[in-house]
């Protein structure tokens, strides 16, 4: 059996969204040619843009068409240090950025870099629930604040945060707001003017569309400094001819999402919670990361002191089935997640924690064959590791 528990990593692309790529493969205009060829392809793309528009409730014009989640976040991010280097004409910004300890590496990175740009970036604490502190984002504002940076759901632990509350304080001091919606876009429903976001991210491979395609929503008005610029596409936000296939297909992703994330979401919390019932009675001395009730309902994340992360991959990957250690780009570090360590997690805990994400194509048969493999798997690793006494004593032995 192939069980692919990996959909936070990546997802295959919807049946809908491959037969329109591969009827589409043909049009090779450039957007902005004049002539019929152009057209098509403007057309098209104009076609997706009102179409992730109107699903995440933003203008049309509010879009703009990138080459990833992680160039979305980049071009948020990096707003600040250009804007106070007075790049957009007439605006001063403030330079001081607040974001939290539990983003994805795309956002962290990219801080730590504008921090050696003149940047000034504040990382918020987490709970044990990898929820935000909000007494502390409090004391954090203030008016040198520009920018809060807060993801909608955690891609190692589900976790979903407060943002219309978040986007309220942020701008109670004058600050904007971007989130971070790359997990939470298909999943739940994401609307910019409920939420009150100046900016969100949304990558299209995350919900069964193409690589290498993203979208972000800017709110008319917002001050913007493009990332990467040159020709005058994207209404000057974002140069480089359109990604017009990739478009095409995150489009049609969108359209997909909106007929079928619902039913989806009930499935695959239902399928969350025999996982989790069985792991519990199966497996001594495990412990469940992220919120329990305020989490993507795709996402389990369980630490099994005394196994590898890594080597509970390699077995469980022999059976076929795919699973991650926190997320896919720190994998390959032997460094613990950095969201189990803000979460309070130990380093040993952390160390052994798996991330199962479920997705649209994801059965119970699949959760039972699951419900299966991962206790023996769970035991033989044990067995194998001298260093793990039940109860807590392994970390001494290290
Ligand atoms: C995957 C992911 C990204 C990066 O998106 P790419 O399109 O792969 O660059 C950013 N944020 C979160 C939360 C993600 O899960």
């Amino acid at each position: 059996m192939k069980v692919y528990f990996d959909h936070n990593a990546t997802t295959p692309l919807h049946p809908e969204v491959k037969k329109e790529m591969a009827e589409a493969m043909d049009m090779f205009g450039n957007p902005s040619s004049m002539h019929a060829w152009g057209r098509e392809a403007r057309a098209n793309v104009e076609d997706a843009r009102r179409r992730i528009a109107a699903f995440v409730g933003a203008q049309d014009d509010e879009i703009v068409f990138v080459g990833s989640g992680s160039e979305a976040n980049n071009t948020v991010l990096s707003l600040f240090v250009c804007a106070s280097n007075m790049c957009i004409p007439g605006t001063k910004m403030r330079s001081t950025i607040i974001t939290t300890k539990i983003e994805h590496p795309c956002v962290l990175e990219t801080s730590e870099c504008l921090a050696h740009r003149g940047a000034r970036v504040k990382f918020l604490d987490v709970d044990r629930y990898g929820k935000v502190d909000l007494d502390q984002l409090a004391d954090m504002l203030g008016d040198d604040v520009g920018l809060v940076s807060v993801m909608m759901a955690n891609n190692e632990i589900g976790t979903i945060q407060d943002i219309e509350t978040i986007a309220k304080m942020a701008h109670e001091s004058g600050a904007m707001m971007h989130t971070d919606a790359v997990q939470a876009v298909g999943k739940l429903p994401v609307d910019v003017q409920r939420l009150g976001v100046d900016f969100l991210t949304i990558s299209g491979h995350k919900i069964y569309g193409p690589k290498g395609v993203g979208a972000l929503y800017v709110k008319k008005g917002t001050p913007y400094c493009p990332l990467i610029r040159g020709g005058h596409q994207e209404r000057g936000r974002r140069a480089g001819t359109e990604n017009t296939l990739g478009i095409l297909g995150l489009g049609k992703a969108v359209d997909m999402r909106a007929i079928e994330m619902e039913a989806e979401k009930q499935l695959l919390g239902d399928m969350k919670a025999v996982l989790k019932k069985g792991i519990e009675e199966q497996i001594d001395d495990i412990c469940f990361n992220g919120h329990p009730t305020e989490s993507l309902s795709n996402t389990l994340n369980v630490s099994f002191p005394g196994a590898e992360g890594e080597a509970i991959l390699l077995y469980l990957d022999l059976e076929g089935i795919a699973v991650s250690t926190g997320s896919a780009c720190a994998s390959g570090s032997l460094d613990p997640s950095h969201v189990l360590l803000a979460t309070g997690v130990d380093a040993e805990r952390a160390h052994g924690s798996i991330r199962i994400s479920l997705g649209r194509g994801s059965t119970m048969q699949e959760v039972e064959y699951m419900l299966d493999v991962l206790p023996r798997t769970i035991q033989r690793i044990r067995n194998m590791s001298t260093a793990y006494i039940k109860g807590g004593a392994h970390a001494a032995s290290r």
